[in-house]
């Protein structure tokens, strides 16, 4: 089974004095979290232990029962009352911050040893160990969680919480503002968060269902749909199109008008430069044009979420179970004005969230998996017979090739299309390509091997398309191949590329 996590965040509406009351819990709660830590830290043993285990020596230790009328380190001389789910709660959290603390001291003592360890054996000069060790936390600020019984009669838009208001426990209502939790998850214990002077109501979800193939396993189903993205910074920001493994094309759809993001983002970029300069200076510390920057950043995020949302809707409309993307070019230095610079590299930035959300998302979505190809001329070879394409603005002489240009032709099969969609859809036969290539009929023996050795590299660990690009073995080579095949193997898995004449062999079947 696959397991999908998330969190809903929700904003609270609340009485004023509310907010004094959270704050009173939260510094509880931490009160509690140093008290644990601390005790944690004076019985070290117990971090050996599991985290029920660990959990249950704790409270021996300072909660007194019945059984255990007198614990070593009583929690009543921090606060009386407090409620048990809460004090697990803080336990939970301290063993957590206990274990991190003492892993970090581990692999501090190991590097010492090891520093010294080589002064010692190589003699001469001593040079002494600078590194710090790891300190324990000075100050917490955990934000705190309210497990089961803490918190009860949870609706669409309020939830009852029991909290510490400095001078009792109390269960106080509070209205939730924003998004409702989706259906179909598993809600975890919620969790009362501060950002700056407002509270939230962070909810973990979970939700299970079967896991999907590897992508080369389904990629051997003629009939697996999938969704090829081809992401672009100006006019459609994603060209999406589905397509099965056997190359029928079903569907295409073009979202955004990455014109008016970008227009919109190099007007405040503008509005930033003339700004800055009618000030002179710009103060240290101190974000200038705040409001400015914040509105860039939101409508960045805003049109990554929407765009990805858009991609990964599409997609499972469509019944696609892979996404492909291709890897992001390196960024282009631009040269121009501050705000043309900046844009161009806002607008590449978003590229990456678009493809990170649109993962994340896609895999929320029932399971779709994301893959990634090489960009390598996806735009320059035509769909459908790989020739080289004319690329060209409506209006203008059909001839050349002419970046960011809305038109396509093939002049060998007369495809014409749209220059995205010819793109996604060679971005979708890539990964198709990659996964097929090596796995069509059996080749002669002289060079069986050697492609036995490149299936592994092309369905094995790596989900890039690198087979193409990579160095090819020198011919001489093929000849050790067949003898130790366990460093042939290796050699094989790291250089990536078959030998030219096998690819070209198989293509031919292929094609
Ligand atoms: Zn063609």
């Amino acid at each position: 089974m696959a397991k999908a996590t998330k969190a809903i965040r929700q904003a609270l509406h609340h009485p004023p004095q509310y907010a004094a009351y959270f704050a009173a819990n939260q510094v509880l709660f931490n009160r509690v979290v140093a008290f644990y830590f601390d005790c944690i830290q004076a019985h070290e043993g117990l971090l050996a232990l599991k985290n029920k285990e660990a959990l249950t020596a704790l409270e021996k230790l300072t909660h007194g029962t019945g059984a255990n009328p007198h614990p070593i380190m009583p929690l009543t001389d921090l606060a009386p009352d407090i409620p048990a789910m809460f004090r697990r709660a803080a336990i939970n959290a301290a063993l957590g911050s206990a274990r991190a603390f003492s892993s970090s001291l581990k692999t501090w003592r190991a590097r010492k040893e090891k520093h010294e360890a080589k002064q010692t054996r190589s003699g001469g000069k001593k040079k002494p160990f600078k590194e710090r060790p790891p300190v324990p936390p000075r100050s917490w600020n955990k934000s705190v969680p309210f497990y089961a019984s803490l918190w009860r009669e949870r609706h669409t838009h309020c939830i009852v919480l029991k909290v510490w208001t400095g001078s009792c426990w109390s269960w106080l209502k509070v209205h939730l503002l924003g998004r409702d939790l989706p259906d179909g998850y598993a809600m975890g214990s919620p969790q009362l968060v501060r950002k700056g002077d407002r509270w939230w109501l962070h909810t973990p979800i979970e939700k299970t269902f079967e896991a999907p193939a590897k992508s080369g396993e389904q990629l051997t189903t003629a009939q697996t749909r999938l969704c090829a993205v081809d992401l672009n910074l100006d006019k459609h920001l994603a060209v999406c199109s589905v397509q099965t493994v056997d190359g029928t094309i079903l569907a295409t759809s073009f979202i955004g008008n990455g014109t008016a993001v970008s227009g919109c983002r190099k007007q405040l970029l503008g509005r930033i430069a003339r700004n800055r300069s009618q000030t002179g200076i710009i103060a240290e510390n101190e974000q200038d044009n705040a409001d400015l920057w914040a509105k860039i950043r939101h409508v960045d995020e805003q049109i990554a979420h929407q765009v990805s949302a858009r991609i990964v809707q599409f997609a499972s409309e469509h019944k696609a179970s892979i996404l492909v993307f291709e890897h992001l070019g390196n960024l282009q230095p631009e040269k121009g004005t501050y705000s043309r610079r900046s844009n161009t590299k806002r607008a590449y930035w978003m590229k990456g969230r678009m493809f990170r959300y649109a993962t994340y998302k896609a895999w929320h979505a029932g399971g779709i998996i994301t893959c990634r190809v090489n960009p390598r001329n996806t735009s320059r070879e035509c769909h459908r017979c790989h020739a080289a394409v004319v690329r060209y603005n409506q209006g203008h002489p059909v001839e050349g090739y002419t970046p960011g240009a809305a038109l396509c032709l093939c002049p060998q099969c007369q495809m014409r299309d749209h220059a995205d969609r010819n793109a996604s859809l060679r971005i979708g036969q890539r990964l198709i390509e990659r996964m097929q290539e090596p796995q069509k009929e059996k080749p002669p023996p002289a060079v069986r091997c050697a492609s036995r050795v490149s299936k592994e590299t092309g369905v094995g660990t790596s989900q890039d398309a690198k087979r193409q690009m990579g160095p090819s073995l020198p011919a001489a080579r093929r000849g050790d191949q067949t003898n130790g095949h366990g460093t042939a193997q290796g050699r094989k898995r790291r250089m990536g590329a078959p030998l030219p004449d096998i690819a070209s062999q198989l293509r031919v079947h292929f094609e």
